[in-house]
């Protein structure tokens, strides 16, 4: 007889009890030898761009738990002064929960037991919709108390390098009347929106935000939020955003438009942690200048597959300080057996890379380990905490060339 049994995609990653905390990622490497990837977590890095957007944001911030849920990561953004999470499932309600406070709902299409779950067990208040189904849903499933509610608005496609606009959101004509419809029920009431992940144009927010004080006032009623949602890029080879100012000053003049008194929310999610993880990949073969790697496109390197962001990169090699070769222009191939499980980048490193070498690849943060699959096996991986400076693109080697040693 069968037994119905539940079971999440990815087993949580295998800590290894033995790592000694190491400060720099070289360090690790040369103890280890890993010959399974190894996710070098740098919270100080996250910490800090946390406590820099929090400082420029003119509002609450709430972190966007489902960028990377680490519990170090986590920590990291409290630590860094953020004591708002926006959960979109049970399991981050759940785990975030048993850490912290501040929780809201930011999913439009949620199951009636997620909803009851966290009403009544774990205290979450805030719920985001884009339906009448979904407003009803949240009536019939919550409790008296303090209820917040808030209207995800569709927004025409934009230039982010991801596009959200096709799946969740109102037009604006619904939008105005679930804001009517939610009011009577609602002690707060919002409007948000999402212009789409590593969006590089700051005017971007301003224009969302002049439609969202379009449909408040077509809505006829009072609104107390307007949360600006996520999307706020960072730095990746071959991509530089406009500083963060630039998007909070057309985040300013955004709120201009808007009737008097609103508060402004963002959920950040890349922008924080990008820079807080990176990966440790080994070679395994060289063929050409294909390097078959540990780690692809079912793991932590989703992003360097299709959607074909660069990542900064370096050569760590045993033991040895031997001065790598002239650089030459690799292709990465991951370890599953889908051919689709490539990374063409170019990597930039020293032409003698080969079998047993390691590949440090940075701004993993976000997107990265959060991405994994157990496809074909391959989920074995460590994770610790390095104390080591992020891998970080500064302007001098957007060429991507290796890090000095
Ligand atoms: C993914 C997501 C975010 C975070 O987006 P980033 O581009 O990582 O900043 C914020 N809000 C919602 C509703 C999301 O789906």
């Amino acid at each position: 007889m069968s037994h119905i049994r539940t079971r999440t995609a990815v087993s949580p990653l295998h800590r290894s009890a033995s790592v000694p905390p190491c400060p720099s990622v070289d360090g690790l490497v040369q103890i280890l030898q890993p010959e399974n990837p190894v996710y070098c977590l740098r919270p100080a890095a996250v910490t800090e761009a946390a406590r820099d957007f929090q400082a420029a944001f003119p509002g609450d911030v709430l972190y966007a738990v489902k960028c990377n849920a680490e519990p170090t990561i986590l920590r990291a953004i409290a630590a860094g002064g953020i004591t708002h999470f926006d959960c979109a499932s049970d399991a981050e309600v759940r785990l975030l929960r048993s850490m912290f406070a501040e929780l809201h709902f930011m999913h439009p299409v949620k199951s009636r037991s997620a909803i009851r779950a966290a009403w009544h067990d774990f205290g979450v208040r805030d719920f985001v919709l884009d339906t009448a189904d979904e407003l009803w849903k949240i009536l019939a499933e919550t409790g008296e108390g303090a209820r917040g509610l808030v209207v995800r608005l569709a927004l025409p496609k934009g230039s982010a390098a991801y596009d959200l606009s096709g799946k969740f959101g109102a037009e604006p004509a619904v939008a105005a009347e679930l804001l009517r419809a939610a009011r009577p029920h609602a002690a707060r009431l919002g409007i948000s929106f999402h212009v789409g992940s590593q969006c590089m144009d700051p005017a971007a927010w301003t224009r969302a935000m002049k439609m969202a004080a379009d449909v408040i006032i077509m809505s006829g009623v009072a609104v107390d939020i307007v949360d600006v949602g996520g999307g706020f890029p960072v730095l990746y080879p071959g991509s530089q955003p406009p500083p963060l100012a630039a998007f909070m000053a057309a985040i300013r003049e955004g709120a201009a438009a808007l009737p008097r008194g609103i508060k402004l929310w963002a959920e950040p999610g890349r922008a924080l942690v990008a820079s807080g993880a990176s990966v440790v990949v080994q070679v395994q073969q060289r063929r050409g200048n294909a390097l078959y790697v540990n780690d692809g496109v079912y793991g932590a390197l989703s992003d360097a597959g299709a959607p074909g962001f660069r990542f900064p990169h370096r050569l760590i090699r045993a033991g040895s300080s031997r001065p790598g070769a002239a650089p030459q222009e690799l292709v990465l191939f991951g370890p599953t057996c889908d051919s689709a499980d490539v990374m063409k980048g170019p990597w930039t490193l020293p032409g003698d890379i080969g079998e047993g070498d390691w590949i440090e690849i940075g701004q993993l943060g976000a997107y990265g380990t959060a991405l994994r699959t157990a496809f074909n096996g391959f989920d074995r991986a460590l994770v610790t905490e390095v104390a080591d400076a992020p891998l970080l693109v500064s302007p001098q080697n957007v060429t991507n060339a290796p890090r000095a040693a």
